[in-house]
């Protein structure tokens, strides 16, 4: 990989692609801000030369990836026939990565003001190449081309499984073909730190191992969720080195990546407490994820950790993760206690805030810029930092309104370790439902926003967890093709974009990476939504009045008190807004009055199972009807054998007969080891068959 070249990897790509010069020029993800098909097509030798007048780093920076690569201070004497590559300030787009590019048949010119702007210009002559003979052919045309955000990110979780050097290269060799921009590396999590510190050696000679290669079986089983020395037998886990760091940067800036280091803190780092136990609160290992924040040695820790880091990468922002912190030790805890009265914060989201604030200042001190998940915003955002909106956009929204920078990364659209399609289709994900047109339709700026505000936005990143993900070969099966959908999201002015043409233009980039040796998920084979969610169902009970005798959630209230009789059915994912979900006593509860005696021949619910954020199968359905509402007649009592397998199901639960009455309970409860949650779309009653 590292010595590929601009044009042996310009052949490899050619050689499978098809289909018309047309088509061929229309392949480009993302699509460019103007584009115009002209006559004819220019036809050359790989190994013919580029000319350009780029110098010093620029030259050297581009020489990297691209061979051939030509130095001229006289452009315009030029022969016809050739490659050209122009860093000029005339008649080129304003931003420095964007480019104009035109190909006649006497041969292409590509012109930016920068070489990132050349770079990109090449990529997407990359994209449009075919082979002929022993040529290339790209098809002629002009385009015009700029991003429409500055940040185009990928997160890359190397903590709950390692990732080697060489697949962080191989990823990106293929964002760099879709002009995304950041890496953000996950390097610390409770499931194994992944950096090596000079000055803490235990972070990677014990808590970047443990014993279970599978994280689930890690994370659940009895007596887990330990690390072990380096070497163990069975010992599983890993981590980079300084050196590998380094290569690692070397190889992204050639490829106009910049690598964002994150050091999660204060939450997430079990891993950490393990190996430096007098950091946590109880002082023990095992028993805490948080720092302890009234513990100067904390800080020392964390100040010494970050300048190694900043050693490192040269990256502008230092992310400092800054979520899911479960802030009630710190209440205990009396060297938090004594923070919070000497600095005056009056609860643990400030005492959370004080820790982040200190680390911005410390960052600030040393050039860099901090960057933390939405919940840094708890208890007062730090005054420079930029925000990584997750839960949603409202982190996001909140950050840009009081002036700060922000990443939207919404699990929603960006979250690329949920299912991309069916789950009962699909290998075991974490849950939620994010198939390639959800990504693709996301739009950061809102109508809401003003300039200031929408200028605020940084850009887009996809997230991609990897509790559930073992393997590389699934690693990129999640990740692409809807990593091309964000890289659109991120460059494409929403005119230029559609998604039926985005479509059209992914099946082919899916072929072109499964050529490349990427394991894309087969985007042709999509099954699509559910089928049960495409239309509405008409039934007896639909429109109404329900009783809760126990409340929905309000997080997952759907339609509210509508919810169940609305004939409107779930997709694969309980966070779509047609699923109500029930936690409270771990039970659904509800009668619905039909308004007058009626002839019932069913009544179901469907259920459904997401093991990963806890939502299971009924352990218990009990249906019945009455004629006054008071005294209910058992039509079916069932239990059923719950546990956290299968990872994803969908059940239905219907008591089918004859009957007549005016009210309908139906009643559904978790199982009393697992607890958790119950989701369920609508009640379905139907009238004798
Ligand atoms: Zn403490």
């Amino acid at each position: 990989m590292k010595n590929s070249t601009f044009f042996s990897r310009l052949l490899l790509v050619a050689l499978f692609c098809g289909g018309s010069h047309f088509l061929q020029a229309q392949s480009v993800i993302p699509v460019p801000l103007q584009m115009e098909q002209t006559e004819g097509a220019f036809v050359f030798k790989a190994s013919q030369p580029i000319y350009t007048n780029l110098q010093g780093e620029e030259l050297k920076l581009l020489n990297a990836t691209v061979s051939s690569l030509k130095y001229t201070d006289n452009l315009s004497a030029v022969a016809k026939g050739h490659i050209v590559l122009e860093k000029t300030e005339s008649n080129v787009p304003e931003s420095a990565e964007g480019y104009t590019l035109s190909v006649t048949p006497q041969g292409i010119r590509i012109a930016s003001r920068s070489d990132a702007g050349l770079y990109y210009g090449l990529m997407t002559v990359k994209q449009m190449s075919e082979k002929d003979g022993g040529n290339l052919r790209v098809p002629a045309c002009l385009i015009t081309d700029q991003p429409r955000f500055a940040y185009r990110g990928f997160m890359m979780d190397v903590s709950r499984h390692f990732r080697s050097k060489e697949f962080v290269k191989k990823q990106i060799d293929a964002m760099t073909q879709f002009k995304l921009n950041r890496l953000h590396l996950h390097l610390t999590d409770g499931a194994g730190w992944r950096i090596e510190i000079k000055k803490y050696p235990r972070l990677t000679e014990f808590a970047a191992w443990r014993p279970d290669a599978v994280w689930k079986d890690w994370w659940f089983k009895d007596n887990g969720r330990k690390y072990c020395e380096e070497g163990t037998p069975g010992a599983y886990g890993g981590y980079y080195t300084q050196d590998d760091i380094r290569e690692l940067l070397d190889y992204a800036a050639k490829h106009h990546i910049t690598i964002i280091p994150e050091i999660e803190m204060p939450a997430h780092s079990e891993e950490v407490l393990a190996a430096y136990p007098e950091l946590s609160c109880s002082g023990e290992p095992y028993k805490n994820a948080e720092f302890c924040i009234g513990n100067e040695k904390t800080f020392e820790f964390l100040e010494n950790v970050l300048t190694e880091v900043m050693e490192l990468f040269p990256s502008e922002y230092i992310h400092i993760g800054g979520d899911e912190a479960n802030k009630n030790p710190w209440k205990e805890c009396p060297k938090c206690q004594q923070r919070m009265k000497d600095e005056g914060l009056k609860d643990v989201d400030e005492l959370q805030s004080y820790a982040i604030h200190r680390m911005e200042v410390f960052l600030n001190k040393h050039g860099r810029k901090l960057l933390g998940w939405d919940e840094i915003m708890q208890g007062g955002l730090a005054p420079n930092a930029t925000v990584m909106s997750w839960r949603g956009e409202e982190g996001g929204l909140k950050a840009v309104r009081s002036g700060h920078r922000a990443v939207m990364t919404p699990s929603e659209y960006f979250y690329l370790d949920y299912y991309q399609d069916a789950p009962i289709s699909q290998p075991e994900a974490i849950g939620g439902y994010v198939p390639l047109e959800k990504v693709y339709s996301y739009d950061p700026v809102k109508p809401e926003m003003s300039a200031e505000e929408a200028a605020l936005i940084y850009g887009v990143q996809a997230n991609q967890w990897a509790e559930y993900i073992p393997t590389d070969e699934y690693y990129e099966y999640m990740m692409y093709p809807r990593l091309l959908a964000v890289a659109e999201v991120g460059w494409s002015v929403p005119e230029r974009k559609d998604f039926a043409d985005f479509h059209r233009r992914a099946l082919k980039a899916v072929d072109d990476l499964s050529a490349q040796g990427y394991h894309p998920f087969p985007l042709k084979d999509e099954v699509g939504h559910r089928p049960e969610s495409r239309q509405p169902i008409e039934h007896l009970a639909l429109n109404k009045p329900v009783t809760y005798n126990a409340p929905f959630n309000e997080t997952y209230k759907a339609a509210g008190d509508k919810a169940l009789t609305d004939g409107i059915r779930g997709d694969w994912t309980y966070s779509d807004g047609r699923w109500q979900g029930f936690i409270s006593r771990n039970r659904l509860d509800v009668t619905i009055d039909l308004g007058q005696s009626t002839e019932i021949g069913s009544i179901g619910a469907d259920f459904m199972q997401a093991a990963g954020p806890e939502v299971f199968l009924p352990a218990e359905v009990i249906i019945s009807v009455s004629d006054d509402g008071k005294n209910f007649k058992e039509l079916k009592r069932e239990t059923h054998q719950v546990s956290r397998e299968p990872g994803f199901a969908f059940v239905n639960h219907t008591w089918t007969g004859k009957t007549s009455a005016r009210y309908v309970r139906y009643q559904a409860r978790s199982g009393k080891e697992l607890g958790g949650w119950i989701f369920t779309d609508e009640i379905v009653v139907l009238p004798p068959r």
